[in-house]
């Protein structure tokens, strides 16, 4: 009897669980349940996604590699004043009348100097000669020095360059620092102020290449005789 009775309760315990599952199962709600399934399938791809993970970490030790191409970069920088000398064309002939074909090369010349040599060429007319503005650009500073005498420093409209006029006589009129010129104007007239031979005036002209600062007096200067004498043969 007793045995019985527990044997009866448990058979409709169990018919009461499978119509209690039927039952979840018709209204959807084991679904969820599934549904965990499928999301439990994705989960694995975002456990894989950190095995990637460690792939993109080995990326950023391929960023170094992209670190050593900039100390290539400068090398590059360094080769490009070579250069300049091509895409600094176009600069007008900066003594008016004169024949640039009489223009010697002096850029290499040993001088007193600091630097040692001219780094520039010297342009020969008579006094009072006007003096051109090679290209657009800014008076950035009109100075006096003990060597140059009366000078200009001229920077190009992109301020890659800067334009070196010394041993001018006076100054055109109009002309201040901030002015801007164009190409071709008269800034100056030939001289021999500052340690210029009196009997024998000239235009010194140099061309340097600004560093980042963009200081006036800090440049590298580069060779204007082949870029003045190329125009004069065009
Ligand atoms: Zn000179």
């Amino acid at each position: 009897m007793k045995m019985r009775s527990v044997l009866t309760f448990f058979t409709g315990f169990l018919a009461g669980m499978v119509f209690l599952l039927v039952l979840l199962w018709s209204h959807g709600s084991l679904h969820p349940v599934r549904a965990a399934g499928p999301f439990i399938g994705p989960a694995p791809p975002e456990v894989a996604v950190p095995t990637e993970a460690p792939t993109a970490v080995a990326a950023p030790a391929k960023a170094p590699p992209a670190v050593v191409p900039p100390a290539t970069t400068p090398p590059v920088v360094a080769a490009s004043p070579v250069m300049s000398s091509t895409d600094i064309g176009g600069l007008l002939f900066p003594v008016q009348g004169v024949d640039p074909s009489k223009m010697l090369d002096t850029f290499a010349d040993k001088r007193g100097g600091k630097s040692g040599t001219h780094e520039a060429v010297d342009i020969m007319a008579p006094r009072g000669t006007p003096v051109l503005a090679v290209e657009d650009g800014k008076i950035e500073k009109l100075f006096e020095s003990k060597r140059g005498g009366t000078t200009i420093y001229q920077f190009d409209p992109t301020g890659t360059w800067c334009y070196y006029y010394a041993h001018l006589d006076h100054y055109a009129t109009g002309i201040v620092q901030g002015s801007m010129v164009r190409k071709g104007q008269v800034i100056a007239y030939v001289g021999s102020t500052g340690d210029a031979s009196a009997t024998a005036p000239h235009l010194h002209f140099s061309i340097l290449r600004l560093g980042p600062e963009k200081r006036w007096w800090q440049g590298t200067a580069i060779n204007p005789y082949p870029i003045l004498t190329r125009r004069a043969r065009q």
